[in-house]
């Protein structure tokens, strides 16, 4: 029996509470596909764990993680803690650390699911985002000159890496060709005349070695206008951890909101764990209401599912999502209904049971 080992970081807030539905789904997944199963093993690291330990994690935080196939990730975040901490000294550091250089963000509408947009039919919101998850704008490199002076001068620099930007981009295409669908390569080379000058060439070398994959390429403002115009333009989108940051948003919020978007930090060659989240945050506000959302975090239970080999399960909690949503009305106050996250757990297990 393959067995999948799984470090479960519920985290703060509402992490627990939706965490705790996606490992149900899991379970439940497993015990009626039969050939595979899963072992989850709890860290209650996150920003209660710093209050009491003044870290977020223990110095040997992620040898622990290393000896697992994949982190589950709930959401890390509390009042007090600051965004700085919580993020760099924990999801950041476990990033970096394994070299988790690809995000996976499902941007696709299922049906029952809110959508802001008008006259927009299912079909026509179903992509996926290849953000840079390692390099890029978010490099952390700069200088603060002068600070305080009349000629105070702050840089930023983005570093955009051969073998960085090549990898990101060869994942994209590799994912295009497999799946039989278009490859958008969105950047702005007429504004940042090093950076995405560069991305732009490599997108364009590595298509050379994938001559069966259609491509095209936006600048990021024209792609953010048809994310919501004609969302049907796009399939498999690569871009870099700037751009991939803002416009994965954009596409959480049209297809269905943040209490459905789902992210993988994947590290493909398999040499280090991957990290699935629900990419929301903590949510203080509804915490402890038994009111979260849970299908993010089942939808990234199904990324995890893909990730181990197991795609047509993964697609059939998708399914089972939908129904849920569709024929069961199970939704959350925030997508406009009344069912606890637990409900909505529950539900999908039931369907998904009742699969057999
Ligand atoms: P953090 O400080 O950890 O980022 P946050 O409050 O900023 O926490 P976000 O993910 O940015 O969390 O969410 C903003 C708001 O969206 C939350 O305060 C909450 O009201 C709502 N929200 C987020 N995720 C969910 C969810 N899974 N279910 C219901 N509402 C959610
Ligand atoms: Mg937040």
């Amino acid at each position: 029996m393959n067995v999948h080992k799984i470090a479960v970081i519920a985290g703060d807030g509402i992490g627990p509470e939706v965490i705790n539905e996606g490992v149900k789904v899991l379970k439940e997944v497993a015990a009626i596909a039969g050939d595979f199963s899963f072992q989850f093993t709890y860290f209650p690291w996150g920003c209660e764990y710093y209050l009491e330990h003044g870290k977020m994690l223990p110095d040997d935080g992620l040898e622990q993680l290393m000896k697992f196939d994949a982190v589950y990730l709930g959401a890390v975040g509390y009042p007090g803690v600051p965004d700085h901490i919580s993020l760099r000294e924990l999801l950041l550091k476990i990033r970096k650390g394994f070299d988790q250089y690809v995000n996976v963000r499902p941007v696709k509408l299922l049906q029952g699911a809110p959508c802001p947009l008008k006259d927009v039919t299912r079909d026509q919101i179903d992509m996926v985002v290849i953000r840079e998850n390692s390099e890029g704008e978010y490099s952390g490199a700069g200088d603060w000159l002068f600070k305080g002076k009349p000629e105070e001068v702050v840089l930023q620099t983005g570093v955009f890496s051969r073998k960085g930007t090549e990898r990101i981009i060869r994942y994209a295409y590799e994912l295009a060709r497999k799946t039989g669908r278009t490859l958008t390569s969105i950047s702005k080379a007429n504004a940042l005349n090093y950076s995405m000058v560069f991305w732009d060439q490599v997108f364009e070398e590595i298509g050379q070695e994938y001559p069966e994959v259609e491509t095209n390429s936006y600048l990021v403002d024209a792609a953010s206008m048809y994310f919501v115009k004609q969302p049907e333009r796009f399939q498999i989108v690569v871009t870099s951890n700037l751009f991939g940051d803002i416009i994965t948003d954009l596409g959480a919020a049209i297809a269905g909101g943040m209490g459905l978007a789902a992210g993988a930090n994947l590290n493909p060659e398999r040499i280090y764990p991957s990290m699935f989240e629900p990419i929301h945050g903590s949510a203080p506000d509804i915490a402890h209401q038994g009111i979260a959302n849970p299908l993010a975090a089942i939808w990234s239970a199904s990324q995890i599912l893909d990730f181990f080999g197991h795609e047509v399960w993964g697609a059939k909690v998708l399914d089972v999502i939908e129904q849920a949503m569709v024929d069961k009305k199970m939704l959350t106050p925030d997508m406009g209904g009344a069912a606890s996250t637990e409900e909505v757990g529950d539900e999908v297990v039931k369907i998904l049971s009742a699969l057999q």
